[in-house]
């Protein structure tokens, strides 16, 4: 079961799919050509991933594309406003919150290049099977509220998608690439969050988007490899960003992000160690508190709580379930 079903709870209203979108709705500009559209990660509904769109001179660089159809539209209202078009999609990793409106944005954008790594074919068979086999079981479960059922279905719809979903461009290591005009630096992690994941640095605006390799209110451990992953983001200190875009969560300066990398090794620290849940998560808040509000404590500490006996305190066998390669140096 992953920890978004895991913590889907309450108030449950589907994020509609029908809602008027428009073309700023929720919008950030970051710098003169980039933009970071905020995901959403509220109580009751599955997430959508943070999407960064960047402006190129023959179309728009989308930096993955949410779960849910009113992301996906609002990206594609933007770009409508600007009278332009998607050039390229990147996606950070196969995660639905990341890729679910790459199909929404192909369809009106037929010649846009996607860019991720080839894991999510692997995903797709695995792991995105497993995950569609418990929705469907949940679906059919007559105890399933109507409106839990309607958010099983979104999932169940994104992984039939199959192989719309894979990309056009697999990337298989860093490399410094043109694509509609920008210089990007594409970088690629694996065995840290997921078998694959991507970050896309911007060298006109020096505006690292991270994915999941940042993520706020906590770290999402669900399918990682914690070792590798606080590996990963000690290489991400060495790009020479001003603004880092995380997965989920606001945009951080430099400072902010060596917080986040420091607050994420003294929790994986912590977990080894004989403390306690509740002093890790009180580390962990210390550091990282000011990133979201107050109110969000107590889903901090039942998300640690989750990720602690599920995989940061598991048996080594669960706990390593992702790690399939020797631990990189640094
Ligand atoms: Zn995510």
């Amino acid at each position: 079961m992953t920890s978004w079903l895991r913590f889907l709870s309450g108030c449950c209203a589907l994020v509609c799919a029908a809602a008027p979108v428009s073309a700023n709705d929720g919008m950030l500009r970051l710098s003169n050509d980039v933009y970071l559209l905020p995901g959403s990660f509220v109580p009751g509904a599955q997430p959508d991933g943070n999407s960064l769109l960047l402006s190129g001179d023959t179309g728009w660089i989308v930096f993955d594309t949410g779960r849910h159809v009113v992301h996906a539209r609002r990206i594609l209202a933007f770009v409508d406003e600007d009278l332009s078009r998607v050039a390229a999609i990147v996606n950070s990793h196969w995660h639905l919150d990341h890729v679910g409106g790459n199909a929404l944005i192909r369809e009106r954008f037929p010649n846009a290049r996607v860019y991720a790594s080839p894991g999510i074919e692997h995903a797709l068979g695995s792991w995105l099977a497993n995950y569609r086999a418990q929705l469907v079981a949940m679906v059919d479960d007559p105890k399933t509220r109507a409106a839990e059922r309607e958010k099983y279905r979104v999932d169940i719809g994104l992984i039939d998608l199959g192989e719309r979903l894979l990309p056009t461009e697999p990337i298989t290591r860093t490399r410094n690439w043109r694509i509609a005009g920008r210089q990007l630096r594409i970088g690629l992690e694996t065995d840290a969050v997921t078998e694959g994941d991507l970050w896309l640095y911007d060298r006109g605006s020096r505006v690292l988007a991270a994915g999941d390799l940042v993520t706020l209110p906590v770290p999402f451990f669900d399918t990682a490899c914690p070792a590798r992953w606080s590996s990963a983001l000690a290489g991400l200190e060495d790009m020479p960003f001003v603004r880092l875009v995380p997965g989920h969560g606001p945009d951080l300066t430099r400072d902010e992000f060596t917080r986040y990398r420091h607050a994420f090794d003294e929790l994986l620290a912590c977990a080894a160690s004989e403390q306690t849940l509740a002093q890790c998560a009180d580390g962990w808040i210390a550091q990282t508190g000011s990133f979201y509000p107050e109110t969000e404590h107590t889903r901090v500490r039942e998300m640690l709580d989750y990720y602690f006996s599920q995989h940061l305190r598991a048996e080594p066998a669960q706990r390593d379930r992702f790690c399939t390669q020797a631990p990189t140096a640094g």
